[in-house]
């Protein structure tokens, strides 16, 4: 693509495709970009990888006044890449107000401060369908909250692995200011870069945890731990 793109049917559809989706993997969004491509043009130009955080910044510089934004995460606990659909109002969960009734609402918050006081931000499926007994008023069923969790899955608020559910991407970039809000004490930022850390890397001498890809950085110039000041013992470059 030339590098003065102007905004073009591709961006729309690839908005249009990424929105729908929540939350895509970098490659997802380089195979979306590229079939976008495909059914515009039919010259030589075809778009790289590269081109990806270029779209999606022109696509944003677009979305911005209506309270919109495509965010970029590295989600640390794959090492993988994504970009996430997300509303820029502090009010994201009242959101879901629109595609939820309240009591599936309930057990999203529950999910979310559940993942926010556990150790390691990590839940088992037993606990997490076991929320459904907190609800307060009238509550759903074990099976529906089974089906509530594969679609937040799909979307991105959440990622199963290993028998443990996970914050996912999407509530990396959609609900750090709610989880910071609600749930300081068990929240963490990195000191590093001051963002919200949800998986960081713990420091082998110290409770300190940072971003992994911020901690490999710093140990370029630097060799002790920015908490507690002993030299780093845990390696990040694997
Ligand atoms: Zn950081
Ligand atoms: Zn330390």
């Amino acid at each position: 693509m030339p590098a003065s793109a102007s905004y073009t049917d591709v961006h729309r559809a690839f908005l249009q495709a990424v929105s729908q989706h929540g939350t895509v993997s970098a490659k997802q969004a380089y195979k979306i970009l590229l079939s976008e491509y495909g059914k515009y043009h039919n010259d030589e130009t075809v778009p790289t990888e590269d081109d990806v955080p270029d779209a999606v910044a022109l696509i944003n510089s677009k979305l911005h006044r209506f309270d919109k934004k495509i965010v970029f995460v590295h989600y640390e606990p794959t090492n993988a890449d994504f970009y996430c659909f997300c509303p820029q109002a502090e009010t994201a969960v009242d959101r879901l107000q629109n595609y939820y009734s309240k009591p599936e609402l309930s057990l999203f918050r529950l999910m979310l401060k559940e993942l926010a006081c556990s150790e390691g931000h990590k839940v088992r499926p037993i606990v997490c369908l076991n929320l459904t007994a907190e609800i307060t008023g009238k509550t759903i069923t074990k099976v529906r909250a089974e089906e509530l969790l594969d679609e937040w899955e799909k979307l991105g608020y959440f990622v199963q692995m290993d028998e443990m559910w996970y914050f996912g991407p999407k509530t990396v970039a959609e609900f750090d200011r709610y989880l910071s809000a609600h749930f300081a004490e068990h929240m963490h930022k990195c000191l590093l870069c001051n963002e919200m850390d949800f998986y960081g890397v713990k420091c082998a001498k110290c409770p300190e945890t940072l971003h992994k890809e911020c901690l490999k950085k710093y140990l370029r110039r630097l060799t002790n731990c920015p908490g507690c000041q002993q030299p780093w013992a845990v390696s990040v470059f694997n």
